[in-house]
């Protein structure tokens, strides 16, 4: 993914000027805040259902399922555990 410079947080519209006025790293606020956002996305898609799911939005949850080990890290401990036992996935895996 490439890493834009944005000069305002798209989240809360802090711009880089005002952050470097309170000497406060500009770069580590908007990637604070990315990372919110990204984590809201990822609910928003793990709320959803299934057949609900935009092209792009399967992919990325195809993407959780696989790396979910990097992504929550303290979560791990039951591995191969399906947590999605009482929700009957139907899902075709060619
Ligand atoms: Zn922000």
């Amino acid at each position: 993914m490439d890493k834009k410079k944005e000069n305002v947080c798209f989240i809360c519209d802090k711009k880089r000027n005002d952050c470097m006025k309170k000497n406060d790293d500009f770069e580590e606020h908007v990637e604070k805040h990315y990372m919110w956002k990204y984590i809201r996305y990822i609910c928003s898609i793990i709320l959803k259902k299934r057949n609900q799911y935009t092209d792009e939005e399967y992919l990325f949850w195809n993407q959780i399922r696989d790396k979910k080990k990097d992504w929550f890290p303290e979560a791990k401990d039951d591995e191969g555990e399906d947590e999605d036992e009482e929700e009957e996935e139907e899902e075709d895996e060619d």
